[in-house]
């Protein structure tokens, strides 16, 4: 069978596609197992998948596979299309700019949408200081240029990251990432002069949430002052809200401890906003809740809606410190992506996206909060926004269960709603869907979900 000629209807993605759940065969049916056996043969084993359905349209809250289904969409590719699978202000401005001219390398002769990217980077990140920006094509690669740029700026080597942390899956990103399993076994040897502190993780802090709140900030600080020396450390790294590690969002106030802490020593602190970033917390930025002005801030995912591209924004001083020609790349800025993350930004800003989001929390947390209380498996749910997730732990305690989260995940994909697992222990069901998605979408999603725990 033909992939293509099985293909129904559903050819063109966009919000105009049906937004219905559809299950009309198993999943995966019968054309994805075909294509997951071509898969087999010829993509390396490392690349996982969380669901093997071929996609072949998305848009609004659904993907549509190459069987027929219509899945109801909990992941946005990794918080990525925010905005909406082929969002049509995206769709026009990228074919638009494709027929142009796809490439010159900004380095090589510039053009006029890197210049407005950085714009809309100086004007929407938190801080009204001046600004400069570099454009890059992927999160890690935003991350390393942000520690090139501490480095560089403040003359030290040392950077301090968390437990439960991720950054990226290069070798310097890799060293900053906390979870050995997939992301860095046998990959070694890492990047030197990282050191790890322990995240201010409210549910798992010794002692509880209460002295999660009053300790957290003297142990890392302690342990900056005792093991590394303040005057050596370039930056501390932080995600306002971890995502891979598991939604963790550190207690009120502590951000803002942190970012005073590191202007008393100069340290450059740098906010890791790549799966936080351009609305999905339900603000521009995720620092913004804590009224926090970090130095750097790394962007990637929402940013341009699924077109590879990412940033690094910060203060002019810091940033223009790095001598001519030591930032750069063949493809960093591609125009078009640039135009993609023009029509997501207008997107967020026409539909009033960062509303929509705290909209999508206020939906989830109050009948996660039901669900959690009637299930017994459920230690915390979290997040913020339309980054939501529920830590799935053994009745009576706080103690992981992988097991049970992926049953649930198993499930949920089998009644074709697309949710993520994540988690330093694999037990953590993260809610991320689009922006744009419909309200009964959202409602039955949950619906799925809550089956789901019933059936266990
Ligand atoms: C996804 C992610 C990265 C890495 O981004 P890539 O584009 O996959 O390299 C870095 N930091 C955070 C917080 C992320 O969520």
């Amino acid at each position: 069978m033909n992939a293509s000629a099985t293909s129904t209807s559903a050819s063109v993605g966009g919000p105009g596609l049906p937004q219905e759940r559809r299950v009309v065969t198993e999943i995966p049916g019968p054309v994805s197992r075909e294509l997951l056996e071509r898969r087999q043969r010829t993509v390396a084993r490392g690349v996982s998948h969380v669901l093997p359905v071929f996609v072949t349209a998305a848009g609004g809250g659904v993907l549509v596979d190459a069987d027929g289904n219509s899945l109801i969409d909990f992941g946005s590719g990794i918080a990525v299309v925010s905005a909406g699978n082929a969002a049509p202000r995206v769709v026009e401005r990228v074919s638009a700019q494709a027929a142009q001219f796809t490439h010159t390398c900004f380095m090589v002769t510039p053009y006029e949408e890197y210049v407005t990217v950085c714009e809309e980077l100086a004007r929407r990140t938190p801080g009204d200081h001046e600004k400069r920006s570099v454009l890059l094509n992927s999160g890690a690669e935003a991350v390393e240029n942000a520690i090139k740029i501490a480095r560089h700026a403040t003359g030290r080597q040392a950077v301090v990251a968390f437990d439960h942390a991720y950054h990226g899956r290069t070798n310097l990103t890799m060293a900053l990432t906390a979870k050995n399993m997939p992301y860095k076994q046998g990959f070694g040897p890492f990047a030197g002069e990282i050191y790890r502190a322990p995240m201010a993780y409210p549910l798992r802090w010794p002692g509880g949430p209460q002295a999660c709140r009053e300790q957290a900030l003297d142990v890392i600080t302690g342990l900056i002052h005792t093991q590394v020396g303040e005057e050596n450390v370039a930056a501390v790294i932080i995600e306002p809200i971890q995502g891979e590690g598991g939604f963790i969002v550190p207690p009120p106030g502590f951000l803002a401890g942190l970012a005073e802490f590191c202007r008393s020593y100069g340290i450059v602190l740098i906010a890791d906003e790549i799966q936080t970033g351009f609305c999905r917390t339900g603000d521009w930025f995720a620092c913004e809740h804590e009224g926090v002005v970090p130095d750097l801030i790394t962007t990637a995912k929402g940013i341009a809606d699924g077109l590879p591209l990412a940033g690094v924004t910060g203060r002019a001083e810091l940033m223009d410190a790095v001598h001519v020609g030591g930032l750069g790349g063949t493809y960093g800025g591609n125009p078009v992506a640039c135009a993609a993350a023009l029509g997501a930004i207008e997107t967020m800003e026409a539909e009033d996206l960062a509303g929509r989001a705290r909209h999508i929390g206020d939906v989830m947390l109050p009948r996660l909060t039901k669900l959690a209380e009637a299930s017994g498996r459920i230690g915390e749910v979290r997040g913020r926004g339309a980054m939501i997730a529920i830590e799935i732990v053994e009745p009576g305690g706080i103690t992981p269960d992988p097991a049970t989260a992926g049953k649930v995940a198993k499930a949920c994909h089998q009644a074709g709603l697309v949710v993520l697992t994540c988690g330093t222990f694999g037990n953590v069901l993260r809610l991320l869907p689009p922006l744009v998605i419909g309200d009964a979408l959202l409602e039955e999603g949950l619906s799925i979900l809550e089956d789901a725990f019933t059936a266990l």
